[in-house]
């Protein structure tokens, strides 16, 4: 059992590394020659190859479901059951911090939270709600070395924060501490980011902000003790990236909002016209 899953570990990061290099099963087909004439019927034919070439790839690493690891038709795709788990986030929501509404209160319409305490940042979205289903893929992300997830999870993002990154000129990852970096060897928001602008998404200013202190992991404190961890957390290398920009912050998972709001205010001190935040995940609260 355990050889099994070492094979089925070995052959995900086979998948992976292709994805990860940009490479699809299409991508690693023959290329078409200059005779690959559709009109004409052979055999042999280049579509046929590679028709064929793709055929013998599924066989060999079929693509699968990005929650669960069981197989699937297409590469970067959930099965059935992964699917009907999660809940995709979207309009009806908070003009502002885009907490998902039962009803749509109209354009501007705004959650008590945000009524009441205006965030930091001006506008935020999320692919998906933070939950049970929604974790492992998260966590495969942050922690599982599983970057061949980002393109697959770009659009999500893209289509969550459609009219944010329509509006912004640069996208600005949350960063990690150094040592963090280090031990980690990538940052995630860094990875989707980039993923995003890969497919289309405003270019990417990964160096620009830092976090020049180790934060303890925000985990299970509140919404005060997760302002005070953060405080004064993030500073600026470069002002000039950011000064007169419209920014779109690209994080994981949106918590209670403390890490957004001290990088968005720190964005805003150097000159940011605008920072609205987009990330893959946010928990919703029932009585937020
Ligand atoms: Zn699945
Ligand atoms: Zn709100």
């Amino acid at each position: 059992m355990a050889a099994q899953n070492a094979l089925v570990e070995n052959l995900d990061r086979v998948v992976g590394a292709g994805h990860a290099w940009g490479l699809s099963h299409a991508a690693l087909a023959p290329s078409p020659g200059a005779d690959d004439n559709p009109g004409m019927v052979s055999i042999a034919s280049p579509s046929n190859l590679r028709r064929v070439w793709s055929g013998l790839l599924d066989l060999l690493l079929p693509p699968r479901c990005l929650g669960c690891g069981t197989i699937v038709s297409e590469n970067g795709t959930l099965c059935a059951t992964c699917w009907q788990g999660i809940t995709f986030l979207g309009a009806p929501c908070c003009a502002c911090c885009g907490f998902p509404f039962d009803f749509d209160l109209g354009a501007g319409g705004m959650c008590g939270a945000c009524l009441g305490a205006p965030p930091a940042f001006d506008r935020a979205r999320s692919a998906m709600r933070y939950d049970d289903s929604s974790r492992h893929l998260v966590l495969a992300l942050k922690h599982g070395d599983r970057l061949h997830l980002a393109p697959s999870l770009a659009p999500w993002m893209r289509r969550a924060g459609d009219a944010l990154l329509a509006d912004a000129d640069i996208q600005v990852p949350v960063p990690l501490h150094w040592t963090r970096l280090a031990s980690r060897r990538y940052n995630q928001s860094a990875v989707l980011a980039h993923a995003i602008a890969k497919a289309g998404g405003p270019p990417v200013a990964a160096d620009c902000l830092i976090r020049r202190r180790r934060t303890p992991s925000q985990g299970r404190k509140n919404a005060s003790a997760r302002r005070r961890n953060v405080a004064g957390a993030f500073a600026l290398r470069r002002a000039d990236a950011v000064r007169g920009k419209r920014v779109v912050l690209i994080d994981d998972v949106l918590t209670t909002g403390a890490t957004v709001e001290e990088c968005a205010r720190v964005l805003k001190r150097a000159g940011a016209v605008r920072v609205d935040v987009l990330t893959l995940a946010r928990v919703v609260r029932e009585t937020s």
